[in-house]
């Protein structure tokens, strides 16, 4: 590292990242692997890939992580992701289902994809044939 550089991230390579957070799931992440917050951010969704509600799929977009909220009856005043609009869900291991609370973590970077397995495709609704 030159002079000027304090701190490059041992994962995507960036230098001079911002530290400055308070401490949570990925600043703890950030000081044990020398990695950049967005980095972290991945990482942290990479170790909770074993959890039933976590979502990967790949589109045209890149890989794509998504989380299964609580399927909870329609409120008029619940906070549900993507506004509460349905989605069908096939996984891989041949578990199905229908939500209306999925919610995005985003787009995986494309040096963060081998951090990923992905475990599920969306479906169509009946009437989308
Ligand atoms: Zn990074």
């Amino acid at each position: 590292m030159d002079e000027q550089t304090t701190n490059k991230c041992s994962k995507c390579g960036k230098v001079n990242y911002p530290t400055g957070f308070f401490e949570c799931e990925e600043t703890i992440i950030m000081n044990n692997e020398n990695v950049c917050f967005q980095c972290a951010f991945w990482i942290s969704r990479a170790k909770k890939q074993d959890d039933k509600r976590n979502v990967v799929i790949k589109s045209d977009e890149g890989m794509e992580v998504y989380w299964l909220g609580a399927n909870l009856p329609l409120t008029p005043c619940g906070f549900r992701g993507f506004g509460g609009r349905k989605f069908v869900i096939k996984f891989k291991n041949g578990r199905a289902l229908t939500t209306t609370n999925l919610w995005s973590h985003g787009t995986v970077p494309s040096y963060s994809e081998d951090l990923f397995t992905v475990n599920a495709e969306f479906g169509k609704w009946e009437d989308e044939k």
